[in-house]
């Protein structure tokens, strides 16, 4: 039975070491068992649909909802399995049918080595436009597959510090005030809350929150201020009362009167419904003070690694963020975390049916582990 490649990177060191000793002989056999197997090994993408169950209602300005579709993929190469997910909250287009039918069509077989990943990654985002949820879920399982090919972490492979991992923020919901109170209470672990504003409420919600922490919060406005006069008397408000950023806080059409905004605001500017892929961060760049990545709207860790390393060289903010995921895309997204100024990745504490084991929130901080690829066992 030819070894494979992961036994063959186990034992890589300590072959090299006696072959010194012993001559080149075993050392060759071996080199050419890697070879046959790299070059015989094909990639085999499976996927399928599954819903998670949240813990509460969600709900946002237009709809509310207790269940997101999903769909989980794998990629199977060489007796190593890489695990992905595409997350489809309804509102962004996407749908279990749309995604079975794009993966369909995303054939793998025709490559012969996982770590061409540019190479992939762009023949599966040529196969049709959108579908970027669908797109992710076969980036993060090539991913995880590479990581756990090398044997290492992506954010080591990044190289980047574990211990630098930001707090996540956590979403108080709308809700009556005395369930946002006990809502509050119960969030204590967390070091930054995150506050939906944009209804004639706002100041009532900051308010109610504030009688009960002074807890740092962020706003997501969801593009909910029409006028930047009262757009900017509201920042000013929030400033007052520990706010430490504003995210898309007037609708993504608005570009001169988000950039006025922006100009004048005491507090970051963040775009999220304005910005989706690469093209967008540069259109970003002097209206917003800084973006909120997420890899189910820029097609997966891939582009959102080049989204980040770009932002930083505009001198932009960076913020992460997520849908309600498993653990699968939220641990995925971590690895990027030692590098942003802010992280929303409460998405897979929000489900009462994960999948998966994976990066953590500890005391509030995301918390990567040493597992290889993207840290994830299934549960
Ligand atoms: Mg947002």
């Amino acid at each position: 039975m030819p070894q494979n490649r992961r036994d063959f990177l186990k034992t890589g060191g300590m072959i090299a070491g006696s072959a010194l000793i012993a001559g080149s002989a075993s050392q060759k056999l071996f080199a050419t068992n890697y070879v046959k197997n790299r070059s015989g090994a094909k990639m085999k993408l499976t996927f399928k649909p599954y819903t998670l169950e949240l813990k509460h209602v969600f709900t946002i300005a237009t709809s509310s909802r207790t269940t997101t579709p999903v769909m989980l993929t794998e990629i199977e190469y060489d007796g190593i399995t890489g695990y992905g997910e595409a997350s489809m909250p309804p509102y962004l287009g996407e749908s279990q049918e749309t995604a079975a039918k794009f993966l369909s069509k995303v054939n793998l077989g025709q490559f012969n080595d996982p770590f061409q990943l540019e190479e992939i990654i762009d023949y599966v985002d040529s196969i049709d436009e959108g579908n970027a949820a669908a797109k992710a879920s076969v980036d993060i399982a090539l991913y995880d597959l590479v990581g756990k090919l090398i044997g290492q972490p992506w954010y080591k492979i990044w190289g980047y510090d574990k211990d630098k991992t930001p707090n996540t923020s956590f979403t108080i919901g709308i809700d009556t005030p005395e369930v946002v109170k006990e809502k509050t209470q119960e969030a204590s672990e967390f070091k930054i809350l995150k506050v939906k504003l944009g209804r004639d409420t706002d100041k009532e919600m900051i308010e109610t929150i504030r009688s009960v922490t002074d807890t740092p919060l962020c706003v997501d406005v969801n593009q909910g201020w029409k006028d930047k006069e009262f757009a900017l008397d509201m920042i000013h408000w929030l400033n007052e009362r520990n706010v430490t950023f504003v995210e898309q806080p007037m609708p993504k059409t608005q570009i001169d009167d988000m950039a006025w905004l922006t100009e004048n605001s005491p507090l970051p500017t963040i775009a999220d419904e304005a910005l989706q892929r690469i093209p967008d961060v540069v259109k970003a760049h002097g209206v917003y003070s800084g973006i909120n990545i997420k890899l189910m709207k820029c097609t997966g860790m891939r582009e959102a690694h080049k989204m980040l390393n770009l932002a930083r060289s505009l001198d932009m903010k960076v913020m992460l963020g997520c849908m309600t995921e498993t653990s699968c895309a939220i641990s995925a997204a971590s690895h990027l975390s030692p590098m942003v100024d802010w992280a929303d990745l409460d998405g897979a504490l929000l489900i009462g049916n994960d999948v998966f084991d994976g990066t953590k929130v500890i005391d509030g901080k995301v918390t990567l582990n040493d597992r290889p690829g993207i840290g994830v066992v299934k549960v």
